[in-house]
């Protein structure tokens, strides 16, 4: 994100505009405990993405760097942090909202927003398909990137 950010860039109804979109009526309830990006396994493993610094961001108005920013595809929609929210702020459905008015407003196309999704979706069925040979495996000593290797190779050929 750009750090030279100036007064006159920020768009102090940003925030109101994300409160429309479906299911992000409660953005303004957040009070920055932090315990959606504790939940979250993307946070985990990129530590540039983070549920509560985004909702920081539209709160203070940084509406076309964050719209710009690869950061909104990098959700993984598990909804751990919907659950863990106090404030029932619902960010799951803040990203969604976010993603939407990205597109809108011609900052990714529809095609390219599309090959996310069938990306995202390739990653749930691969994973469901490794926990589902490492469950089978009698032995108990299946090794996971030997089996993603594998699995990867099969999917290949879909
Ligand atoms: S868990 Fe809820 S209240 Fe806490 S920072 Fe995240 S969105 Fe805000
Ligand atoms: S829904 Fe997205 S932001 Fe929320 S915990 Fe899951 S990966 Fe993180």
């Amino acid at each position: 994100m750009d750090e030279k950010l100036r007064l006159q860039d920020l768009d102090l109804l940003f925030k109101e505009e994300v409160a429309r979109e479906p299911g992000c009526q409660h953005l303004l309830r957040c009070f920055s405990c932090g315990a959606c990006t504790a939940a979250c396994p993307v946070s985990e493993i990129e530590p540039g993405f983070s549920p509560s610094l985004i909702i920081r961001q539209i709160l203070y108005g940084l509406r076309r760097p964050l719209l710009s920013s690869p950061a909104l595809w990098y959700c993984a929609r598990c909804a751990r942090c919907s659950f863990q929210c106090p404030q029932d702020v619902r960010f799951l459905d803040i990203i969604q909202g976010l993603r939407q008015i990205a597109i809108r407003e011609g900052l990714i196309s529809a095609a390219r927003a599309a090959l996310l999704e069938k990306g995202e979706g390739l990653i749930q069925e691969l994973r469901a398909r490794l926990i589902n040979r490492i469950l089978a495996d009698p032995s108990g000593n299946t090794d996971p990137q030997e089996i993603l290797s594998l699995l990867i190779k099969e999917m290949d050929k879909i």
